[in-house]
């Protein structure tokens, strides 16, 4: 029969690359739209790793690499891991990927058996989920409330454990609330993994994207044990505006490595020769635009923060990390627009792009549908005229 796969049917296509569309859509009429979806830095990717891609391409470095990545930059991730995060990989521990959501993809690949149980606190980055689908898991989602600073704790993942479970993800710096997990938290989390001897898929995307007194702690840095059930994934994507470059890397066990590593080499190769040469720049060169980038996304922050604490019927908890304010907006829900109760999130996105020309992330499939989520990886002029016409709208219920 020509019946298609049932799998790929029942992935929800991207809600956040939907809103984005819509937002081109309009800009493209010549609409004057604030696009508060943006999920990559605003900024160019820094000289250095341009040059360095260049050269590579000028060398002649454009042919195909181990599949699992040159030994060159798993040696500059093993040092990076060392010095950032206090973690000793070797480079037959790591594996490079065409980005942290491939790396994911690796994973879930490699650790995985058909009806595995995957625990996925909510809010959670909306990929977890279909990526989890997609290797024959099955995601379990686990609420953790604003009460706990939308964090989950290590009684609720106790709590849910079954025969079944495989893993746990366990994103900090969160998208979508900024939330970053203490020292403390992990310690808890890591003791409870061990216990129900689980893995843990440590996603750290954002790590160097911390603002104020926080620090970022990797729980595979916390004690042997839990070192050797935790795979670490990170990337250049958010931290050095690369996103489009497509890099992504993990540290796991060898034995891990080399699943994800043959997985790898079956499905795409190696990632791009030239963005592994400009991920190595990255990497090892200088760290000034890191650090200019971040305290530009402070400013931005510190900004928002503000605005939305000003503002009637909406509040959001102060993020630490990331790029994103994580709105509640339960209240707006129950108010009526134009004779209707406005009700979802969905509905709400649509009426704040449709008449206030402002794009935003509708939370639903983050998990909190009375919740969206704003972007600050836009200028501080877009970010000042997208608030005064939230706030308009808000005056208006
Ligand atoms: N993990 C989280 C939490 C993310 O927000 C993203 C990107 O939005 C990724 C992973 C994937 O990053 P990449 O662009 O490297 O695939």
């Amino acid at each position: 029969s020509l019946e298609l796969s049932k799998k790929a049917q029942a992935v929800k296509p991207s809600s956040t690359l939907a809103i984005t569309a819509k937002a081109k859509e309009l800009k493209a009429q010549g609409i004057d739209v604030v696009g508060f979806g943006a999920g990559e830095p605003d900024f160019n990717t820094p000289d250095n790793i341009c040059e360095a891609a260049i050269k590579a391409i000028h060398d002649g470095f454009t042919k195909y690499t181990d599949a699992s990545g040159t030994l060159e930059l798993k040696q500059a991730v093993c040092k990076k891991f060392e010095m950032f995060n206090k973690l000793s990989y070797k480079p037959n521990q790591i594996v490079i990927s065409n980005g942290g959501k491939h790396s994911l993809t690796n994973v879930f690949e490699a650790i995985l058996n058909p009806g595995d149980e995957v625990i996925i606190p909510a809010p959670y980055w909306l990929s977890y989920p279909e990526i989890v689908k997609l290797a024959d898991g099955v995601p379990v989602i686990v609420k953790a409330n604003k009460e706990q600073k939308y964090k989950i704790t290590a009684e609720q993942i106790a709590d849910v454990c079954t025969g079944k479970t495989k893993a746990l993800i366990l994103n900090t710096p969160n998208n979508p609330t900024g939330m970053i997990y203490t020292r403390e938290e992990l310690e808890a989390i890591a003791k409870v993994v061990v216990e129900k001897d689980i893995y843990v898929v440590a996603d750290e995307m954002y790590e160097n994207l911390i603002y104020g007194e926080d620090e970022q702690v990797s729980i595979a840095s916390l004690n042997d044990e839990i070192y050797k059930r935790t795979i670490t994934c990170s990337g250049v994507a958010k931290s050095y505006s690369m996103t489009g470059w497509r890099i992504g890397y993990t540290g796991s066990s060898a034995e891990i490595a080399k699943l994800m590593g043959s997985v790898q080499s079956h499905q795409t190769s190696n990632p791009n020769s030239i963005a592994q040469k400009a991920a190595t720049e990255a990497l090892n060169g200088p760290q000034d635009t890191v650090i200019a980038m971040s305290n530009e996304f402070n400013t931005r922050r510190e900004y928002m923060v503000e605005r939305v604490a000003a503002m009637p019927l909406i509040d959001a908890l102060t993020p630490q990390g990331a790029f994103y304010l994580f709105v509640d907006v339960s209240k707006v829900l129950e108010k009526e627009y134009k004779g209707n109760k406005i009700a979802t999130g969905d509905k709400l996105a649509e009426i704040l792009i449709s008449d206030y020309n402002i794009a935003v992330i509708p939370c639903g499939d983050f998990g909190f549908d009375d919740h969206i989520r704003l972007s600050y990886a836009i200028s501080q002029e877009q970010i000042k005229k997208g608030l005064d016409r939230i706030e308009e709208f808000l005056k208006t219920l």
